[in-house]
């Protein structure tokens, strides 16, 4: 069966084909830019819409893998969490959703607050719907540190470090990533649906 991910981002087709002794191929290759719209109130829901949605047009030869990620904030009563992309507006930048989420600190008057970031990875086949998470906990502070990462990274210390991800080496930040424990958990699902392994 041919693995399909829900997705145009380049960085995470990589991510999946790294993980997947199959080849990975982006939905655009067979369906051309279709727009999903992701109306789920969490990130499990918004990854199913997606990944249900492109099997439904691709048929049941396929395995359609999505994901759907965000950072959740507490102190700001769980903000941005499903709304991170678009935290500034429909086509905010990286930036301009960093620059909210500190502006809304500043607001509070909160230099230093939990937070975390959740990875949810849905997995659609003929077998049936699969749903796993990862997590990455941490802290937010109120001043951009560093050009690694994307997003929310150079305001986020995860635990057990005392520099941003913005900071860190991208290796570390794979090794204690949310997206990685999801895809951890994907991969037997997505080698036993395909064949791999039995
Ligand atoms: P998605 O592409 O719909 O999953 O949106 C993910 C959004 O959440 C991104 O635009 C980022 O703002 C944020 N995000 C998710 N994972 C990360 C991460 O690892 N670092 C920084 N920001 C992230």
């Amino acid at each position: 069966m041919k693995i399909v991910l829900a997705t145009k981002n380049k960085g995470k087709l990589k991510e999946f084909n790294q993980m997947c002794k199959s080849k990975v191929v982006p939905f655009t290759e067979l369906l051309g830019d279709i727009e999903i719209v992701e109306d789920g109130d969490s990130f499990k829901e918004n990854a199913l819409i997606k990944a249900r949605a492109i099997f439904e047009k691709l048929g049941d030869k396929y395995i359609v893998i999505s994901d759907d990620s965000g950072i959740s904030v507490p102190a700001l009563g769980g903000e941005p969490n499903i709304y991170s992309a678009r935290y500034a507006g429909e086509n905010a930048s990286d930036k301009d959703n960093l620059n909210k989420l500190i502006d809304n600190l500043k607001a509070k008057g909160v230099k230093k607050t939990p937070a975390y970031y959740t990875a949810s990875i849905a997995i659609v086949s003929r077998y049936g719907e699969y749903s796993v998470h990862g997590w990455m906990y941490g802290e937010v502070i109120d001043t951009p540190i560093g050009d690694n990462g994307f997003g929310y990274d150079p305001i986020f210390i995860p635990y057990g470090f005392d520099k941003t991800l913005g900071e860190l080496d991208d290796n570390i930040k794979k090794s204690i990533s949310h997206r990685s424990k999801a895809l951890k958990l994907a991969k037997p699902i997505i080698e036993m649906l395909s064949g791999n392994i039995s």
